[in-house]
């Protein structure tokens, strides 16, 4: 942890090397140390009958008879030689070594590495020995590297580091949390990663290091917290419970028991002289959006003015209308601000911003521009907080005196998970939908089945209704989604020849996104073809279906997104995933789909059934990202190091005594301690 030593240092790295290792963010011997192997190659001599089918082994036998050779052409050829390991002969296949077959004499003792073929009792040869095995170590690092360094190089580095370094290293982790999780001290663990000798060792240095690393990232996070709390002037709003009550009052609904909750957080909140950062999560169609106006509108009451930022001009439009709906009629001036509002239209809507006639400016991205000055911001409300950057967040905030911030995020994830995985964030949850809502059937149909649906289709259609229909999703190719896009879009304008199709993907310009939805929004096209661009917020309340072609591509709780975009009005609304979903899981992912509406328990599987970096994506969840702990497999020990750092920051030692010294620099060095005890 103070090893801040640059890797130039380490006999043998030259500059070259050291470039190299820039290039995988290794500055430091500590960088070096903490860059982690992400797996192992196994070498240890294993008894055949342990093994299972396409494992890779390593194995020592006897050569049995002649190896015999077949040439594919001049350069490739197949040598097959059988091997007598323990009582069983098996076949070892070599590819391209056609100069092994005079090598390799009965009787001789050879060892294999390779991956095991149970149906064929054969091994795929990738490494072949005359002898024992006589490597000093048989399990060996697997490094991500770059440039011209290679993994064996980097091993020699490593090597190299811990012979001239070992004994600098510091462990953080104070002698009774140690002892209370009978962990390994530091050193031990770093050897035991990057030189193991078995794979328990591996595991119990995987257990010591996560937790290191949870429990820092927890101090880190609670300790900035405090700091924010101790040094935010963020001024005190003083909202009124009466203000809120009374616009309550004239809602054509009661709030349900959540939203009533959430509501109190935030008015709570919102009156302390600390600056708020709450993350606001609830599954689509719960009643976020009303939570957001009434707290703009106490804010508003208030004297203060407020903020509501969000991914998409759609989005905007569509909340600058429905917070007009609920605020105008009560003297609150609501504004729109996006990247078309320009020119004379532009300076005089910044100009009444900055004199304090906008109550409420609703906008996307261009809210943030340099040309944008508030009287007086005391909250900013974000949708959809995930397709922020922090940068940007942090942008808006500075416009105004520390403003309190809302992230409200239709993307839950439970609970629990959240508070210890935003550590520096408070988070509400509003767990429970408004009564009366109804479920929206779910079928999973092949794409062999695609005439059913479409036929299905056509009946809504005839009863007046109008369908979405997602198009395949192409990973990491916005231009082959287009594509897709027009050709599904083609082959529906001819198959439903007496309603209109519109076309909405990413590369239209704003104008035309929005001609494309205003289309659709007052029924000139029955049928929406679209890529994902309609993932949130979008609300049509006569669309009652919704099309997912390629289902199994999209994660649990993006399914679950676009399904949220049926199901508004009150209509019967269906949701078809169109899917072969071949593999195992993405089977289990349509049947969670067709069973369950809820988004938190949805996300619950999405995070079980696959890790959070690959569902939702970790920049659309927001999850933090750590070299070694996953905070999915490693949540139990997340919410652990979560108690033990509250626990140790409210300790009157660790702000005195020596066993704290180091996870005190930790701080230091994270700019998240000035020196006096934070509560
Ligand atoms: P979210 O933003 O969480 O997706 P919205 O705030 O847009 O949800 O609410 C979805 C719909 O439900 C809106 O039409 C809203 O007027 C309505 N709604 C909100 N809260 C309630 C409630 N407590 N009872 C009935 N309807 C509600
Ligand atoms: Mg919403």
């Amino acid at each position: 942890m103070t090893m801040e030593i640059p890797i130039i240092e380490i006999k043998g790295v030259g500059p070259e090397t050291a470039k190299d290792l820039e290039g995988l963010q290794i500055a430091t011997v500590e960088d070096l140390f903490e860059h982690f192997p992400y797996r192992y190659e196994n070498y240890e001599v294993r008894d055949l009958s342990t093994v299972k089918h396409d494992e890779k082994i390593t194995v020592e036998g006897k050569v049995h008879s002649e190896p015999s050779l077949t040439f594919f052409n001049r350069k490739k050829s197949r040598l097959t030689v059988r091997v007598f390991i323990d009582r069983y002969l098996i076949t070892a296949v070599i590819f391209n070594r056609s100069y092994l077959k005079k090598q390799l004499q009965i009787g001789e003792t050879v060892t294999i590495t390779g991956k095991w073929d149970q149906h064929r009792a054969s091994i795929a040869v990738a490494e072949i020995k005359k002898g024992k095995e006589k490597r000093s170590r048989v399990i060996e690092p697997v490094y991500a590297v770059k440039g011209n360094v290679g993994v064996k190089q980097l091993r020699k580095i490593m090597s190299a580091a811990f012979a001239q370094y070992a004994t600098q290293i510091v462990d953080a982790l104070p002698e009774q949390l140690r002892t209370q999780y009978k962990l390994m001290d530091r050193v031990d663990a770093l050897k035991a990663i990057h030189f193991p000798l078995d794979f328990r060792q591996v595991k119990q240095a995987r257990r010591r290091l996560v937790y290191e690393e949870l429990l820092l990232f927890q101090l880190r996070m609670q300790a900035f917290k405090m700091l924010q709390r101790r040094e935010g002037k963020g001024s005190p709003i003083p909202v009124k419970k009466e203000d809120a009550a009374s616009f309550i009052s004239k809602l054509p609904f009661p709030l349900t028991q959540a939203q009533q909750r959430v509501m109190n957080e935030i008015l709570s909140d919102l009156k302390k002289p600390y600056h708020m950062n709450r993350l606001l999560q609830g599954d689509v169609g719960s009643g976020k959006t009303v939570v957001a106006a009434i707290a703009l509108f106490a804010v508003a009451k208030a004297g203060f003015q407020g903020a509501l930022m969000v991914p998409t001009e759609i989005l905007a439009e569509q909340h600058e209308v429905s917070l007009k709906a609920l605020l105008e009629h009560e003297q609150v001036k609501v504004a729109l601000l996006t990247s078309t509002v320009k020119g004379k239209r532009r300076r005089e809507l910044t100009e009444s911003l900055k004199n304090g006639e906008i109550d409420v400016l609703v906008g996307t991205h261009a809210l943030i521009q340099d040309d944008v000055a508030f009287h007086n911001l005391g909250l900013v409300i974000t949708d959809e907080q995930h397709r922020f950057g922090v940068v940007q967040r942090r942008t808006l905030s500075a416009k105004g005196n520390n403003p309190d911030v809302l992230h409200m995020t239709a993307t839950p994830i439970p609970r629990t998970l959240a508070i210890s995985a935003f550590g520096d964030m408070d988070v509400s949850t509003i767990d429970e939908l408004p009564a009366g809502r109804k479920e929206i059937r779910t079928f999973w149909a092949k794409h062999d089945m695609l005439e059913r649906v479409l036929t299905f289709v056509d009946a809504e259609l005839q009863k007046g209704r109008q369908a979405y229909v997602i198009c395949p999703l192409i990973e990491e190719s916005d231009q082959l989604d287009v594509q897709n896009a027009i050709d599904v879009h083609g082959q529906l304008q001819h198959y439903f020849q007496k309603y209109n199709v519109g076309l909405m993907h990413g590369r239209l310009s704003p104008q035309e996104k929005e001609e494309v939805m205003v289309g659709f929004k007052e029924n000139h096209t029955q049928i929406l073809v679209s890529t994902t661009v309609v993932e949130v917020g979008v609300n049509v309340p006569n669309a009652t279906v919704m099309v997912i072609y390629d289902a199994e591509r999209f994660g649990l709780s993006q399914l679950h997104q676009l399904r949220g975009r049926v199901g508004r009005g009150s209509d019967q609304s269906y949701c078809v995933l169109i899917a072969d979903a071949k593999s195992e899981v993405s089977q289990e992912r349509m049947r969670i789909m067709t069973e369950t509406g809820d988004g938190f328990k949805l996300s619950e599987h999405d995070l079980k059934l696959r890790g959070p970096g690959d569902f939702f994506g970790k920049k659309q969840s927001g999850l933090p990202e750590f070299k070694m702990a996953d905070v999915v497999h490693d949540y139990r020990t997340l919410s652990v190091a979560r108690d033990d750092a509250a626990a140790l920051m409210h300790a009157e030692a660790f702000w005195k005594d020596d066993s704290y010294t180091a996870l005190r620099h930790y701080l230091e060095q994270n700019g998240v301690f000035n020196k006096e005890r934070l509560d």
